[in-house]
């Protein structure tokens, strides 16, 4: 194995109480997405979507990172490893590990008025201080909503389009809607891997060389071994 490449979504963070889209009939929490994930409509729901984020910033507060997060990081450790994921908590940085967010970060504030952005943490989001936009309800969650650009696809894409056999591609925790799964693995001529709960329409498993369906917290054990094995084939090989 030359490089492992990981591209996680929100079941990774589910065992940690974050939960998905799908698994609430894709309701965020309640809240119909387009309400409050939508670049057309943020700015009319204003208060509804500084409301909603900072909710999410107390949830992920409290959570802690799952054996999945953690076995990732210990992944980092060993291998030449590049994380991408799609969720906007920072459980897989709480566990040690450095990742590319895909879809943003919570933690962040975007001014869209001077196109700065700053760290709350986990605190209720506050007005930008630089160009004091607040009157002009320029300031959103740093994180890529629907219909908005994505700053870290093109290093994504880079990436993809350049998979070389010898890497190892891991899907976990994803529905594979918003990123293209199917499409990326079906162009990849190296060992795939998809680890989500169950089989589900949005991804064509037979794609993958090897596939592991439960909680992730269970199936990184398995996959730890399946690496194992496959980093001891490829050193005994060349
Ligand atoms: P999704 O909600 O569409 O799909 C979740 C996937 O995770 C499903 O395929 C399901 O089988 C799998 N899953 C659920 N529980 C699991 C578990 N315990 N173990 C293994 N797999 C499990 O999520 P998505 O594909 O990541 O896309 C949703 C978008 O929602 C992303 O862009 C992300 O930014 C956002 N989101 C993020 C968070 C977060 O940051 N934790 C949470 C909800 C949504
Ligand atoms: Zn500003």
């Amino acid at each position: 194995m030359k490089r492992l490449i990981i591209l996680s979504g929100a079941g990774l963070s589910a065992e940690s109480g974050i939960p998905t889209f799908r698994g609430s009939n894709g309701l965020w929490e309640n809240h119909k997405l387009e309400d409050v994930a939508y670049i057309g409509s943020w700015k009319k729901n204003y208060d509804l979507v500084h409301q909603f984020y900072n909710s999410r910033r107390e949830e992920v507060k409290k959570a802690q990172p799952n054996v999945a997060h953690k076995m990732i990081r210990s992944w980092q450790i060993k291998y030449d490893t590049v994380i991408f994921t799609q969720n906007i908590d920072d459980l897989l940085e709480k566990a040690g590990a450095s990742a590319i967010h895909l879809h943003g970060n919570i933690k962040e504030m975007l001014c869209t008025a001077c196109a700065y952005t700053w760290n709350i943490n986990y605190d209720p989001w506050v007005a930008c201080n630089r160009c004091k936009c607040n009157s002009r309800r320029g300031v959103k969650p740093n994180v890529v909503f629907f219909g908005e650009n994505a700053p870290n696809y093109p290093k994504f894409w880079k990436l993809i389009d350049n998979l070389l056999q010898t890497d190892v591609l891991l899907v976990i925790g994803t529905a594979g809607v918003v990123i293209p799964v199917n499409d990326i693995v079906s162009d990849f001529k190296g060992i795939s891997i998809l680890a989500n709960l169950e089989e589900e329409e949005t991804i064509n498993s037979s794609l993958f060389t090897k596939t592991f369906f439960g909680n992730a917290t269970k199936s990184v054990t398995l996959i730890d071994k399946y690496l194992l094995d496959l980093n001891a084939i490829t050193i005994s090989g060349s």
